[in-house]
């Protein structure tokens, strides 16, 4: 099975990739199913199970809004996030859907989108299942798919054999474990990011390559962009402030002030990721990494290097991204990049670790200091808890981003400063983070039924 640096940086929209992103592709993969059975142009409605994590927080994610943009024919790296509250506002006062904006069938979400809270099916928590019926209500085609972390969808066959939609793409490196890794780049003379450089090239060409990282790369600085200049209250029951452009206006009206603060430069660090997880919250443009929840840790950890590290360039946001793609891919082969599987240290704590191998690959350290930043920005997060208030991605999340991401910045600094070997090996933290995410209460992994969203009080 390969994976590419491309499937864990997904452009999409906000504000959970397992419960946004994924649904919507689900939804969308369902349409074509239905036109390769030939089935297309007869139904007449559809109905969608939602079940476990994604029924119980399914509302505060916006999952149904995604299933419905899905069925219309609307991917998450192609909406245009501006048009989805027009579109949903005409489904839900015709109570009828453009399929694939073509064929109008019979939808009321309240009736044809059925939340499952207490069942789960077999395979992962967060299932869903679509039916579709012709005119007299016989079923025409029925799937169940399942939204296992980080956007990424299988249907129920995959998810027997395999955890992730299976590309046979033979790589000139493969590699399953972080110990491969390292011995491949000692053998091979290669730094960890040209490794990644070479397996893309089985998809696709330098050119390409070069040019899907600068659009990722642009896509996260906007969103930080925005994030500092939008202002108001995100969606939800909560009404939690938007705090990124009061944090960006003092950073930048108290130029002197900041100055004189020598820790002025986390507060930017802390800006860049409310900025992101702020936007992700509203819906907005985001690059899933390696979710929506723990957006912001990657953007924050990269303009950190652009704008604070001497020396820093485009190769080096190559560099970034690449590694710390090759360290999340060993987080979804060997545990899960899913809160609703393994709990927040799936998301937050892959983030963290992802960015802290990222940026040592930036600074242009070594394969062995870059895995032992990434096994740190892991250890120090083992047994994070996903427990979302009110079932939306604001809090613990939106802070706890910023929290991942100075995080990072110090792993990466204590790696860069060893020479030696270290005790604990990153594989033996993958390893040790799927066990604690298994002996994790299920309360604690996305169902908003413990921790923080039982103990603070929705106003
Ligand atoms: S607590 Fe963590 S895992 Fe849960 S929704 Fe928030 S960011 Fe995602």
């Amino acid at each position: 099975m390969a994976i590419s640096t491309f499937d864990l940086f997904k452009i999409g929209i906000g504000p959970s990739s397992s419960h946004t992103v994924g649904p919507m592709r689900a939804g969308h993969r369902f349409l074509l199913g239905l036109e390769e059975k030939g089935v297309f142009d007869q139904v007449a409605t559809v109905t969608v199970e939602l079940y476990g994590s994604l029924a119980l927080t399914g509302v505060g994610h916006g999952t149904d809004k995604a299933i419905m943009l899905g069925l219309s024919g609307e991917l998450p790296d192609q909406v245009d996030p501006e048009s989805i509250d027009g579109k949903l506002m005409i489904i839900k006062r015709d109570l009828r859907l453009m399929l694939k904006g073509q064929k109008a069938i019979e939808f009321d979400p309240k009736k044809h989108i059925i939340f499952f809270r207490k069942k789960v099916l077999p395979l992962h928590s967060n299932g869903m299942r679509f039916i579709a019926y012709d005119a007299r209500y016989n079923e025409l085609h029925s799937r169940v798919y399942y939204s296992i972390g980080g956007g990424f969808v299988v249907n129920e066959d995959t998810a027997k054999e395999d955890r992730l939609k299976k590309d046979t793409t033979a790589l000139p490196y493969p590699f399953k474990t972080a110990a491969e890794l390292l011995e491949m780049s000692r053998s091979s003379n290669l730094s960890i990011a040209e490794i990644m450089f070479e397996n893309e090239k089985a998809w696709r060409s330098e050119t390409e390559i070069r040019a899907g990282l600068d659009r990722i790369w642009q896509t996260m600085k906007e969103c930080i962009d925005r994030g500092c200049r939008n202002t108001g209250v995100l969606p939800g029951s909560l009404k939690v402030k938007r705090r990124a452009p009061d944090f960006y206006k003092d950073l930048t009206q108290n130029p002197q002030k900041a100055l004189r603060d020598p820790l002025s430069i986390l507060d930017w660090v802390n800006l860049y990721a409310l900025a992101v997880n702020e936007e992700n919250a509203a819906g907005s443009r985001v690059v899933t990494a390696p979710t929506n929840g723990a957006a912001g840790i990657i953007p924050a950890v990269l303009r950190y290097y652009e704008e604070f590290c001497s020396g820093a360039d485009q190769e080096g946001v190559y560099r970034f991204l690449l590694t710390a793609s090759a360290i999340g891919i060993l987080y979804a082969e060997n545990a899960s990049i899913s809160g609703a599987e393994v709990g927040c240290q799936g998301e937050v704590g892959v983030a963290c670790s992802m960015a802290a191998g990222g940026l040592v690959a930036a600074l242009e350290g070594r394969s062995s200091q870059i895995e032992e930043a990434a096994e740190i920005g892991m250890e120090h997060n083992l047994g994070l808890t996903c427990d979302p208030v009110g079932g939306l991605v604001q809090i613990p999340c939106i802070e706890r981003n910023a929290m991942g991401a100075i995080k990072a910045i110090n792993a990466s600094r204590i790696a860069l400063k060893r020479e030696g070997t270290h005790h604990v090996s990153l594989d033996s933290v993958i390893k040790t983070m799927r066990a604690t995410g298994a002996d994790m209460k299920t309360k604690y992994k996305e169902t908003s039924r413990g921790g923080l969203a039982v103990n603070v009080i929705e106003c």
